[in-house]
């Protein structure tokens, strides 16, 4: 293991520790993590990739030696992407201890998706990570991630707010990141990076707090989401602002 994979494995460790990174809850009154950017998808998808390959392998966002947790990848279906490796599979499931495993059907449950492992990724010796297959045809996921799904532009006309789906790649670049309509009162009320300001009151501090819970839920619950109607009701306290 390189100086940097090492460097990165104390990050992952860190991170664990952290109960607010994995544990946040949406009920109750809970604020935003710490560090939470707010910004509009054309923001979000100017940001550069930083190569961490946190997206590309459950190992690479966890801690080696420590059950693996799921991911963001998604379902594996039975194919496993073979056309693209010469006929071997090419994203392989792991067992929660890191060890590959062959495929099975529950693998391909987009909500209890499998921790697992990319053959196409290379590690560099600067500590970086490339994709083998960049110049070709990839796993759709990969071109989705995290800022690209097709849905991404019209549910946020109609109102939506979309936390994006970084939660275990605490390198990403785009970790930790709210993606909010063009015309959201939250956009007015945060720093240059990103962040709230602290000027807010408490009634404002109180609907980002919301607006965070729901996008939360729409995320990471499997049957609390938020059908999209309902941000035009949560969303109508923001005239208050404007
Ligand atoms: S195909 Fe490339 S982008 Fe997709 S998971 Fe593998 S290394 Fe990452
Ligand atoms: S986790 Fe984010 S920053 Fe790291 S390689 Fe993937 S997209 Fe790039």
């Amino acid at each position: 293991m390189t100086l940097n994979r090492t460097l990165r494995q104390l990050s992952n460790a860190r991170d664990r520790r952290d109960p607010e990174i994995y544990d946040y809850s949406p009920d109750g009154d809970f604020d935003p993590p710490p560090g939470t950017r707010y910004m509009t998808l054309a923001e979000a998808q100017s940001l550069e990739c930083n190569l961490c390959g946190q997206c590309c392998g459950s190992e690479e966002a966890d801690l080696i030696g420590f059950p693996l947790r799921q991911y963001t990848f998604g379902g594996i279906p039975q194919h496993q992407w073979r056309s693209m490796n010469g006929g071997q599979p090419l994203i392989i499931p792991l067992t929660p201890s890191g060890v590959a495993r062959a495929w099975r059907p529950a693998d391909a449950n987009n909500d209890r998706p499998p921790a697992f492992r990319c053959e196409a990724l290379q590690h560099h010796p600067d500590g970086t990570t490339r994709c083998g297959l960049w110049q070709s045809r990839r796993p759709s996921p990969c071109d989705a991630f995290p800022v690209k799904p097709k849905y991404y532009p019209s549910h946020l006309e109609r109102g939506a707010y979309i936390l994006l789906n970084t939660q275990y790649q605490r390198l990403c670049t785009w970790v930790d990141v709210l993606v909010c309509p063009d015309d959201s009162v939250i956009l007015k009320w945060r720093k240059r990076d990103g962040t709230l300001s602290r000027r807010l009151t408490a009634e404002q501090r109180k609907y980002v707090a919301r607006v965070f819970r729901e996008a939360y839920r729409d995320v990471f619950s499997k049957d609390g989401s938020l059908p999209l109607r309902e941000w035009r009701k949560v969303r109508a306290e923001e005239g208050a602002w404007r």
